[in-house]
């Protein structure tokens, strides 16, 4: 089997690399504490965002009406991965990986003119409100009501752990505008203004002490008609479809590259308390393992590239790509948590502090990983029922 990429691809990932390069600042480690989260964060990610919308690379390979580059998929994979190796601010997720496809599927034109655009020049920011204090993994049970009067639907609810909207300037949504249908089929898809009145949202700190998510109240928030993409009362299979999108990321990979070759690097060189690191045969091993483990989450990550540029839509592929990537990069901080042992606890910079104090941050951080974009549990459900034919439990 020949895992090489296409010359084409390769080369743009070297222009990809001189670029980051060249424009993140010297000795660049990543974000500081609090990520994009963080007020700095924010305005770096902005920063970083606009240089890369002055080369069109936000939108890749989307197509050239709505603005993009025609770019292959590889082309797109490799760009993802570059990223995520230098720890490179500058993508909303939520707008390019997973809003941006499902309106070129789902969208009307006037909705692919109003908001892709926005989103390929970084001018407008998007959160997903899906998940509520009552529906989680059992997503469909959501029960934000959306009212027509005439031409806006009026919404009343909440919607919580919504990552970064009180960055964002749109959220896209479930709704549930049939009461009385079953709970799959009462359930509409719809693009909100955060600005509308009627709207608040409220910090919730995490576990490493971050600003990340939030709660979004809705209070008799009228929000037009003709933002609800795809049909009223079919909005689940949108939603659907941009769960697949969201779980076939490669980012992650990236950013686990780098991580992994600072961690094994430290446990070749490093001494701790006179001991020498590399002394140890447990840790050589579970080091071994770990990097293993990382070429078959990489390999994983470009099958998805791989159907997605054959024109298929991953699914138990995506669960599966999610599943082992989430809970790879948990054992990768575990790993690096015993190796560093008290030192870990040492959060940022300072004379005591290893691996740049982000050891134990990055093993808070990675906590909810294998719970957001659908817990491990759910993609195991997915990968048995979808992928290897069992029946429901
Ligand atoms: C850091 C973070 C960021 C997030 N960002 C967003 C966001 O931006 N937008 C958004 O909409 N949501 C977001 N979420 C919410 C996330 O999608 C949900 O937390 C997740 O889907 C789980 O739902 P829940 O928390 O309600 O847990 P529950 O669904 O209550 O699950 C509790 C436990 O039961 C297990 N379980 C539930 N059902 C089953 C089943 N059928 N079979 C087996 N086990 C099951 C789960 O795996 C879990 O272990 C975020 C969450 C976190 C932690």
């Amino acid at each position: 089997m020949d895992f090489t990429l296409p010359e084409q691809a390769e080369a743009f990932r070297r222009e990809v690399r001189a670029f980051l390069e060249q424009e993140l600042p010297q000795g660049w480690a990543g974000l500081a504490l609090g990520g994009i989260g963080s007020a700095e964060g924010w305005e770096l990610h902005k920063r970083m965002a606009a240089k890369l919308a002055a080369r069109n690379w936000i939108a890749l390979h989307w197509p050239r009406a709505y603005g993009g580059q025609e770019r292959s998929y590889y082309e797109q994979m490799v760009f993802k991965e570059e990223m995520g190796y230098f720890r490179a601010p500058g993508i909303d997720g939520w707008a390019t990986n997973m809003l941006a496809p499902v309106l070129m599927l789902y969208g009307s034109e006037e909705q692919k003119r109003e908001h892709l655009r926005p989103i390929a020049r970084a001018e407008r920011y998007w959160c997903q409100g899906y998940s509520e204090p009552q529906a989680g993994s059992d997503l469909a049970s959501l029960q934000t009501r959306a009212v027509r009067e005439g031409d806006f639907f009026v919404i009343n609810g909440q919607k919580t752990w919504t990552t970064n909207a009180h960055h964002s300037d749109w959220i896209f949504m479930g709704v549930r505008t049939d009461p009385e249908a079953p709970k799959h089929k009462g359930i509409t898809f719809i693009l909100a203004d955060l600005r509308t009145p009627g709207i608040t949202i409220r910090p919730i700190m995490d576990l490493a002490g971050h600003h990340e998510v939030n709660e979004v109240f809705f209070d008799n928030v009228r929000v037009p008609t003709r933002n609800v993409v795809g049909e009223v009362n079919r909005g689940w299979y949108v939603m659907a479809a941009l769960l697949d999108f969201e779980r076939s990321g490669i980012g992650q990979i990236g950013g686990a590259t780098r991580a992994l070759e600072e961690i094994i690097e430290f446990g070749r060189t490093a001494k701790l308390d006179g001991r020498r690191l590399r002394d140890d045969p447990r840790l050589r091993h579970k080091l071994a393992e770990l990097r293993v483990e990382l070429e078959v989450a990489r390999v994983m990550s470009y099958r998805i590239g791989w159907m997605q540029s054959n024109g298929q839509v991953p699914n138990r592929e995506a669960s599966e790509n999610k599943l082992f990537s989430s809970e790879f990069t948990q054992r990768m901080y575990n790993v690096a948590m015993q190796m560093l042992g008290l030192y870990g606890q040492l959060p940022t910079k300072g004379k005591w502090s290893k691996l740049n104090g982000r050891v134990s941050d990055q093993y808070l951080v990675t906590v909810p990983v294998t719970i957001y974009a659908g817990s491990s549990e759910i993609q195991r459900n997915i990968i048995a029922q979808r992928g290897l034919g069992l029946p429901r439990g």
